[in-house]
């Protein structure tokens, strides 16, 4: 609960920053509730259908009934208990793994979706939360491993049959690409989608500007945002410490796992933002980039195209990639 209230605040904050100038026309029909273990907000700014508001949480929980990790019945659960024996799962879970296999291989295993054995271990809703000891992240992390997935056609199989997936990473940005692909097919030209912060933006807003996306102070959110982008049909990313964490022995332990240690990822990187057109792609850059940390993260972004990133350090200073210019 103490996650959702930290995580709502920083939607509303998104919120605010988007529709606080009061220059729109007409406001939007606006949905918030919970779903994929965060608070979802959409805004549709040129239907007031409410039916197309059933359908995209719908969408969503369609999505988390296949993607979860926690859910016993899902796909991805169905693969991770099947000890390494294949697995018939749907065309979305398969492109949803070969995307996270393509990211283990861009970033050579900084971005792993095999985290599951690890990831398991750090309990953040946990009454009195506390970290995993030394002998359980080192057997854990003998079966972080991307390479050990298997797929043949519509199978999935671990070879290593310990291994556990987790899609933690790249699945909201997956869903908020299905959500758009359906309100556009439906007709709808003007909205915003936010997983938990994961935001995406058809179009731009009525009056033709775009969407000023705030980008939450780390740890702060009753600060505001520390600075905002602006996106038209585009998505913007986080993945920041702050989004999920506890603390233990005045120490703090965020969710975001370096595949080398077993530990979240302690490189002078407190969040890292992610702009480009696919929400899939910042989705799995936000990630990866932070795992990466600051040098290597943001030469890859360098060398992307239409990928624009800033990434804030542990002293609130921002840094922009090379192109940016959404400022
Ligand atoms: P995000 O908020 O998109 O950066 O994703 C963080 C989530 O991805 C975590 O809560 C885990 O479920 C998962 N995760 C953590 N570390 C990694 C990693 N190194 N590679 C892939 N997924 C990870
Ligand atoms: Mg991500």
């Amino acid at each position: 609960m103490k996650n959702i209230r930290k995580i709502s605040l920083l939607l509303l904050v998104t919120i605010l920053s988007t529709c606080g100038c009061g220059k729109l026309t007409t406001k939007p029909m606006t949905y918030t509730g919970t779903a994929l273990d965060t608070v979802i907000s959409l805004q549709i700014y040129d239907s007031s259908d409410e039916y197309l508001i059933d359908e995209c949480v719908k969408i969503c929980k369609t999505y988390e009934e296949k993607f979860s990790r926690t859910i016993e019945t899902s796909e991805i659960s169905m693969i991770n208990n099947a000890k390494g024996t294949a697995v018939e799962v749907s065309p979305e879970t398969i492109k949803i793994i070969e995307k996270g296999i393509y990211y283990g291989e861009l970033s050579s295993g900084a971005f792993d979706i095999t985290i599951g054995t690890v990831t398991s271990l750090w309990d953040f809703k946990a009454e009195n939360p506390v970290p995993p000891t030394a002998e359980e992240i080192t057997e854990a992390l003998n079966h972080v491993n991307y390479r050990n997935i298997a797929i043949t056609g519509s199978t999935v199989r671990l070879l290593d049959p310990r291994a556990k997936l987790d899609l933690g990473a790249i699945a909201k940005g997956y869903i908020a690409d299905r959500i758009k692909d359906y309100l556009v097919s439906e007709g709808v030209e003007h909205a915003l989608i936010n997983l938990g912060g994961n935001v995406l933006a058809i179009g731009n807003k009525l009056d033709g500007s775009e969407f000023n996306i705030g980008v939450q102070t780390p740890f702060d959110a009753d600060a505001g945002p520390i600075t905002s982008v602006k996106i038209n049909n585009q998505s913007v990313v986080t993945s920041g410490t702050y989004q999920r964490y506890f603390e233990h022995n005045d120490k703090i332990y965020h969710h975001i796992i370096d595949p080398d240690t077993g530990r979240p990822c302690n490189n002078g990187l407190t969040s890292v933002t992610i702009l480009t057109d696919s929400s899939l792609t910042a989705d799995a850059l936000s990630t990866t980039c932070f795992v990466l940390g600051p040098e290597r993260g943001m030469k890859l972004i360098n060398q992307l195209d239409n990928v624009d990133a800033l990434f804030i350090d542990s002293n609130n200073n921002i840094t922009y990639s090379r192109n940016f210019q959404n400022k």
